[in-house]
């Protein structure tokens, strides 16, 4: 079963920021969740290196765009490493594998009689690479983004025949209503479509930096021509020797933040049918981290910067407080002391806490060894069907629901402790056969967590199902019971230690 899961490529005319991770996170839980089902996954992300606000960028530094480029994809290379993202490769939209193969897709789409010579005026946004329909200015001639006041602009050059494929979008929206997820960005793309397409300037005359033209070297494609194609060229080239197009392609899922919603599900299908080559089959997208009011926190200074928390407080926290905190999908907001907030009470206490309780009884009460006995029927109960919640919700791209069902049952777990008290039961003789079943659930019940966790905190789980002897991460045996008893039960120290950092200097 091939699973191809995709970043947006991040735009190298500015640092990796969290919004960045954000979505790298995301995409790297559906990567390794389908792994674990057993999946062929692909998972691609990279940098967009192309455009105006590159060449603009770069020019401001004093540097070429080609130097911008190879600065910051090393950063952003380094922040997927950071967090732990298990991408299969890395595209950098300046390779010139990626070059060939876009100039070799927009010639397609020429002679198949969808691309025209002529002159375009509007509005035209330079960050964000693109003219601007009167309906979407703000007050002032302002673009919706980036609230910059816009000028008109004059370009003679090649256009995209988009609106002949009003129709044909129309229809994939009728046929496929989960081609756009979630429901209102569905409803806004195809409002979008309905409210009548207009052609897309597909080269840039007045810009050097880009794949140029094929029939006419005097332009370069247009950044997002470009950029989009991404998620196919990087199939012919990203394992050498090798082309995983027929193996990955259509995509399975494009993630990408609502600010782009309207190139990934209106041109990108469009420009695919018109080279022939097949739509993806979901693009999903999610909404901001917002950064709200609040006041300094005492590790991390009033910021969530994505290398910081991640050497503070280690990756998996960082990629477990974004997904936790925020229905994926929607608007929400962080703040550096909601993130210290459910460090300390749920990854701490809640699941570091229970883990490392649980180890030293097994120890203490038992030789190290996890009993073996059978789960109560009414925790096994509780944990019945869970596997397969998580992989439905997964399946929907709701991470965080997928989140929310799995500490649910890190909840019950607590709760289970703390009704049975181990430690009393222990003092009694006449109740070793209750001890043993408590402690065989114990372990047994996060074994089940962590192996749906890993995902989500791939280091912490792995470290907790190394330490209760279980290292299997296959999503059969994640059922509460699969598992006997009769591991030897190993060191885990505290998977989440108290942090004592000091804010750094604003
Ligand atoms: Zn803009």
């Amino acid at each position: 079963m091939p699973y191809y899961v995709t970043t947006p490529i991040y735009y190298v005319n500015g640092e990796p920021h969290l919004g960045h991770a954000y979505t790298t996170i995301a995409a790297d839980v559906l990567a390794r969740h389908m792994r674990q089902r057993g999946a062929d996954v692909f998972f691609l992300t990279g940098t967009d290196e192309h455009g105006e606000p590159v060449a603009q960028a770069a020019e401001k530094l004093g540097i070429t765009p080609r130097e911008l480029g190879d600065k910051n994809a090393v950063r952003f290379k380094e922040l997927a490493a950071r967090l732990n993202a298990t991408n299969d490769f890395f595209i950098r939209t300046t390779d010139p594998e990626h070059m060939a193969k876009v100039a070799e897709v927009v010639q397609r789409i020429h002679d198949n009689g969808h691309v025209y010579a002529g002159s375009y005026e509007g509005y035209y946004c330079p960050r964000c690479a693109d003219f601007k329909t009167e309906a979407e200015l703000e007050e002032g001639n302002r673009c919706p983004i980036h609230k910059i006041e816009l000028t008109i602009e004059k370009e003679d050059n090649w256009f995209f025949r988009l609106s002949t494929f009003q129709e044909p979008l129309e229809r994939l929206y009728a046929e496929r209503p989960g081609f756009v997820a979630p429901q209102n960005r569905y409803n806004e793309a195809l409002a979008f479509i309905k409210s009548g397409l207009r052609d897309l300037s597909l080269s840039r005359a007045r810009l050097k930096w880009g794949v140029p033209v094929p029939w006419d070297e005097s332009q370069v494609v247009y950044v997002w021509i470009d950029a989009l194609l991404n998620y196919y060229t990087a199939l012919s080239y990203a394992r050498p020797g090798e082309d995983l197009t027929d193996m990955f392609w259509p995509a399975t899922v494009h993630l990408i933040g609502k600010d782009i919603l309207k190139f990934h599900a209106v041109i990108w299908p469009a420009m695919l049918m018109a080279a022939g080559i097949e739509v993806p089959e979901k693009v999903t997208i999610h909404g901001y981290l917002l950064l709200g009011e609040h006041k300094m926190s005492k590790s991390l200074g009033n910021v969530i910067e994505p290398f910081q928390v991640a050497d503070i407080y280690g990756p998996d926290a960082l990629r477990f407080y974004v997904l936790r905190e925020v229905s994926f999908g929607a608007d929400g907001e962080v703040s550096p002391e909601g993130f210290e907030t459910r460090y300390t009470t749920e990854l701490a206490n809640e699941y570091g806490n229970l883990a490392s309780r649980t180890l030293a009884m097994i120890e203490r009460y038992r030789d190290g060894v996890v009993p073996s006995a059978s789960a109560p029927d009414r925790l096994t109960a509780d944990f019945e069907g869970l596997a397969d919640v998580v992989k439905a919700r997964i399946d929907e791209v709701e991470l965080t629901a997928a989140l929310d069902e799995i500490w649910r049952r890190i909840k019950r777990l607590n709760r289970y402790v703390q009704d049975e008290a181990p430690w009393q039961l222990a003092k009694d003789d006449a109740e070793a056969d209750h001890l043993d079943q408590v402690l065989y659930t114990l372990a047994e019940g996060l074994r089940v967590v962590s192996v749906l966790l890993h995902p989500f905190m791939p280091g912490s789980a792995e470290r907790l199902l190394e330490a209760i002897g279980r290292e299997d991460l296959s999503l059969d045996a994640a059922t509460l019971g699969a598992v006997e008893g009769g591991a030897k039960v190993g060191e885990l120290g505290q998977l989440f230690p108290r942090v004592e950092a000091e804010a750094p200097a604003a």
